[in-house]
């Protein structure tokens, strides 16, 4: 069979997939499927492509080309070195290096390829594209939108109706589309976005804060030396990655500058919360243009089914909590941000040449894994407090790290009991493990302790505590957690079908609803258990949850055809179920959802 290769032609980074035994798979070489999208010649006048030319860009400009897309469909030409290209040309030299390492990968020539632009993107960009891949010797079959390359992604075949979100930030453009899918066809309803708000701005802010910083510890400007620059560019790069999965980094790089004939060393410690900070305004900007897609798509936040994370800089905590909170609800990133569009490029292109696509099989968490900790809980100061680590649906393999404190003065030790979860108690949730770290400095609160998780694809957890200021540390390895994770599913699964036979039972062994008396039998999401399982386990509410959810898309699409006064005694009830959702309180959430199925089956009986 032909190979059809997808490919997303990014601003920053360009990926190339195709579909194997069913399943979109990214082609690489040596192990990094992500391909600079940045052109250069080295001194030499010898061509180079990829992370060699994106390693040259801040030493030798003049001969480095990088964020071409931008250029995609103008009538220009960029320098590079001695010569002028067009947009297209420069284009075509990626796709050519992409068609070369799937050719490599596959061992078997490819001339067909599925290419992925943004919505946004008009006519003449959608021709260059085609042209950049005809240049590059691909047949393009197809050019699609990226935000549907992200929905086939996460659904090929979705069972019905969908409305999705797809928030997308890149390294150098941000777009947010607005996209709905019946009967495997994506249509987006709406697509807004700023071309110059992505990653790249987030590396400047640290960079100038550095600087800055450096400036005023050693009287040094590291902006007046190339060298510095670049170094420095690269060093804050790897910084702000790094504070994705941290909460506190380091900044290091020797003999950065000269003071008096000495070297001067950069050594500067930046935190989460001090980032965060830097880059908030422009996730704020972010929301804006979301709110004008909703707008566009004359949506309201609580029609929309799935909010999908697309783009390496969505890899941002701060991203995932702004947005979760912003939409009430949670936000998918299980498939690499950064590799999503290239997966469903892949996708469309093995639909095109009639291959049977399942969906993606990614490793996940299915339970968030965090410690216990002394917390306000409702209100209420409470010793059994969750705090997550690694969130649940996170890919694996997964490193995340987080900072408590000691709170009694002089504590010498510290006992770290880890859970697994959803319950904001930890009286919800599974107890996996737990050690002490004890010989703690003699110091008053708060004492700072760094909690480290690092989860394997095997399903081994290691839990390491390192005192932040001795650098002290003890470390638990827990095994099995995959084990752990069937167990727990499979004994949600028992509970659930037991309290649905409990039921069934309650209500004598014969299905049939005795004649005459009137008496129906109940329905909805009021069969079988209690309060009292919850206590054992919380799948159950995990499910009213994802009921909870699903009715909201629902409620959300009748809404519109309502009377005002109809839509918003349904408002009300979905704010207050919204609200035992985030209580987790499985009574009222299924007490709430039955009012609104009432209401919802009436408006739809209109
Ligand atoms: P594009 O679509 O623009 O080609 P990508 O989707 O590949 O780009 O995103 C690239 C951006 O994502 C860069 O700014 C990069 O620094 C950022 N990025 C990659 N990994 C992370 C991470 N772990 N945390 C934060 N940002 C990241
Ligand atoms: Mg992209």
């Amino acid at each position: 069979m032909e190979v059809i290769l997808g490919i997303d032609l990014g601003t920053t980074n360009s990926e190339v997939a195709v579909v194997q035994g069913g399943r979109p798979i990214l082609l690489s070489d040596d192990g990094d499927p992500i391909v600079p999208s940045v052109v250069g010649l080295d001194p030499a006048g010898r061509l180079l492509v990829g992370r060699a030319a994106r390693n040259q860009f801040v030493m030798s400009p003049e001969r480095t080309v990088r964020s071409i897309k931008r250029k995609m469909g103008q009538d220009v030409t960029v320098p590079l070195g001695d010569q002028s290209f067009t947009p297209q040309e420069i284009s075509a030299i990626v796709l050519r290096a992409l068609k070369e390492r799937a050719e490599k990968a596959l061992g078997r020539p490819a001339a067909k390829a599925v290419i992925t632009v943004p919505a946004f993107f008009n006519e003449s960009q959608r021709e260059a594209t085609r042209e950049a891949g005809e240049l590059a010797g691909l047949e393009v079959v197809r050019i699609i939108n990226e935000p549907t390359a992200a929905v086939l992604t996460y659904d090929p075949h979705p069972p019905e109706m969908e409305r999705l979100l797809v928030y997308d930030l890149g390294g150098g453009t941000f777009d947010v589309s607005i996209a709905q899918v019946e009967q495997g066809v994506v249509e987006i309803l709406s697509s807004h976005g700023d071309t110059s708000l992505g990653g790249d701005d987030f590396d400047q802010l640290l960079f100038d804060l550095v600087s800055s910083r450096f400036e005023t510890e050693h009287g040094i400007d590291l902006r007046g030396s190339l060298v510095a620059r670049s170094r420095l560019f690269s060093a804050v790069e790897e910084a702000k990655k790094r504070l994705s999965s941290e909460p506190v980094t380091v900044i290091e790089e020797a003999f950065i500058a000269e003071k008096d004939g000495m070297p001067v060393n950069l050594s500067m410690e930046i935190t989460r919360e001090e980032y965060e900070r830097l880059i908030e305004p422009l996730l704020t900007r972010t929301l804006k243009c979301l709110d004008d897609a909703m707008e566009d798509a004359h949506l309201q936040a609580q029609q929309i089914d799935k909010v999908l994370l697309v783009g390496g800089a969505t890899r941002t905590p701060l991203v995932h909590r702004l947005l979760g909170s912003r939409l009430g609800r949670p936000v998918h990133s299980e498939i690499e941000p950064d590799l999503a569009v290239a997966m469903g490029a892949a996708v469309q292109a093995g639909l095109i040449a009639g291959i049977e696509v399942g969906a993606v099989l990614v490793d996940i968490t299915p339970y968030t894994l965090g410690i216990e900790v002394l917390g306000v809980q409702a209100g209420f100061e409470s010793e059994y407090c969750f705090s997550p680590i690694i969130e649940r649906n996170t890919p694996l393999p997964a490193t995340r790290t987080e900072i408590y404190s000691t709170t009694a003065d002089y504590q010498k030790e510290a006992r770290i009991r880890i859970f697994q979860g959803e319950g904001e108690d930890t009286r919800l949730n599974a107890l996996v493990g737990e050690f002490i770290i004890q010989g703690l400095a003699d110091v008053p609160a708060p004492n700072q302790v760094l909690v480290r998780f690092d989860l394997d694809l095997n399903g081994i957890l290691r839990v390491t505590a390192t005192e932040r200021a001795t650098g002290l540390v003890r470390q638990v390895v827990i095994d099995n957690m995959m084990e752990r994770f069937r167990k727990r599913m499979h004994a949600g699964a028992l509970a659930r079908i037991e309290s649905l036979f409990d039921e069934w039972s309650e209500r004598g062994e014969s299905q049939e609803t005795p004649e005459g008396t009137g008496e129906v039998l109940e329905s909805g999401p009021m069969v079988g258990g209690g309060p009292s399982h919850l206590a054992e386990d919380d799948s159950e509410l995990r499910d009213a949850i994802r009921e909870a959810d699903a009715l909201i898309g629902k409620a959300g699409r009748v809404e519109s055809g309502a009377h005002a006064d109809d839509a918003a005694e349904l408002q009300g009830l979905l704010a207050d179920l919204r609200s035992a959702m985030a209580r987790r309180s499985l009574d009222d959430i299924r007490r709430i959802s039955a009012e609104v199925e009432n209401v919802v089956f009436y408006l739809e009986d209109r």
